[in-house]
């Protein structure tokens, strides 16, 4: 599961927060948790398809919290969406869903289906999946306000393929009773126990929305446990009588639930307009809970954090400088040009001399230079250490020293040329390549952010 904050900020927007929603992607299908003004908008630009909603949940009717809804509901009527939505809030959304598209005159082309809950509920199970649930329960805020938690249920244990073909269990139907914990009977009359070729369930992911309360013991209920809590976190301590006044919570509150849960991740949002530095509010939670981050508008958060990788892309690598046979080549650190270039020279010495004049040259050599010396070492030495940091150069803050390299030499094109005619073409085409200025149109242009990829979802 994928957690998309939307939105994070509490009451009003502010230039760079937008009011409260976070989306959260499951195999295909996006539950939305709250839907301020601008989700939708939000939702595109985080690469969340709109028609992809299956669910949307309103924690409570504070206006910020629910401005978008009408909207949303616009959008997806005309996108022609045919398939039935699910919208969970306190008692009197349905009300209010219906009055506006009356007030419209709007006939909707999809059915909704809605889940009030009442005032009076301890708990209740407001969706119930097939593979997931969610269960809502009452939060202590200044008027009705409801804390979710989406649970995947369990899923079976994996199946030791090994041991079932051992066995002889060919058909999926032998394999269907024994996922589901029964027991089979082979064709030579042996049985076969379900935990004889099934692991142990695995236990399924789960995520808590909680926003706009006080401190109280169902918001550790329904965080017990969770892969990550999202969880408000609208003042610093410093206003903890202004928290307590307006039935919010401070980041050290959000904390304590966390701890008390147990939860893995806590991630804070819902934040006043007043914070500019958020930070104080990421100290304050970690004093209390370490595994904190703070919500970062449509940066995405993975309930499985090994998901991420692909993803998330790599911008930096860590060099393993234990390692004397990488570090030889690839230099450590801030000498790195020079030593390499001691390098294409075989070891030779003068190394001022060497490391400022034929820079270009030796990298025409990609080496031209210690080819005339004909050395095989060096040959090797320059293939290593010149390829491999050019190729890769410009991906890494170390490499540029390669990257100046690089432009030198495009400076002193002429060279390469002569040396491109002298039969080290390959050397050639890819000091070409890596120049600095042939670099930068390799990467697409685009005005989008990061994080706005239509397609990602
Ligand atoms: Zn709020």
């Amino acid at each position: 599961m994928i957690v998309v904050p939307l939105g994070i900020a509490s009451a009003t927007p502010t230039a760079i927060r937008h009011l409260p929603a976070v989306a959260l992607w499951r195999e295909g299908s996006v539950y939305l948790f709250d839907c301020g003004e601008n989700a939708q908008m939000r939702m595109l630009q985080a690469g969340l398809k709109r028609s992809k909603i299956d669910s949307i949940f309103i924690s409570h009717f504070d206006v910020d919290h629910y401005s978008g809804l009408m909207g949303l509901i616009s959008t997806l009527q005309l996108q022609r969406r045919d398939r039935e939505l699910n919208i969970v809030g306190p008692k009197g959304i349905k009300e209010y869903v219906e009055w506006n598209l009356n007030f419209s005159g709007v006939t909707l082309s999809f059915d909704v289906n809605f889940v009030e809950v009442e005032e009076d509920i301890e708990e209740q199970r407001v969706i119930d999946g097939e593979d997931f649930y969610v269960e809502a329960r009452p939060l202590k805020h200044k008027r009705f306000c409801l804390g979710f938690r989406f649970q995947e249920k369990d899923k079976p244990g994996k199946v030791d393929a090994e041991k079932a073909q051992a066995l002889g269990i060919t058909e999926d139907d032998q394999f269907k009773e024994l996922k589901a914990g029964n027991t089979i009977t082979l064709e030579d009359g042996t049985t076969v126990e379900s935990y004889e070729i099934v692991g142990h369930p695995r236990p399924g992911d789960s995520f808590a929305y909680i926003s706009d309360t006080e401190y109280c013991p169902n918001s550790v209920k329904l965080a017990m446990n969770t892969n990550i809590l999202y969880h408000e976190a609208t003042f610093s301590n410093q206003l903890a009588d202004k928290a307590r006044e307006t039935g919010h919570s401070t980041a050290a509150d959000a904390a304590r639930v966390a701890t008390e849960a147990q939860t893995k991740l806590l991630v804070l949002g819902h934040f006043s307009a007043r914070y500019t530095n958020l930070h104080v509010l990421l100290k304050e939670a970690r004093d209390g809970f370490y595994p904190t981050w703070l919500a970062n508008e449509l940066r995405p958060i993975f309930t499985d954090p090994t998901h991420e990788r692909g993803i998330v892309e790599v911008k930096v690598e860590l060099k393993d400088l234990t390692k004397p046979d990488q570090s030889n080549h690839r230099g450590g650190g801030g000498g790195r040009g020079r030593s390499h270039g001691r390098d294409n020279r075989g070891g030779g010495g003068n190394r001022n001399f060497r490391s400022r004049k034929p820079r270009g040259r030796d990298d025409r050599g990609g080496g031209g230079g210690y080819r005339s010396r004909g050395g095989g070492g060096g040959r090797y030495d320059n293939n290593r250490g010149g390829g491999y940091d050019n190729n890769r150069g410009d991906r890494y803050s170390g490499g540029r020293s390669d990257y100046n390299r690089g432009d030198r030499n495009d400076r002193g094109n002429s060279g390469d040329r002569r040396y491109s005619s002298g039969g080290g073409n390959k050397y050639y085409t890819r000091n070409n390549d890596d120049q600095g200025k042939e670099e930068m149109p390799k990467r697409s242009i685009s005005p989008r952010t990061s994080y706005d990829d239509f397609d990602r979802f």
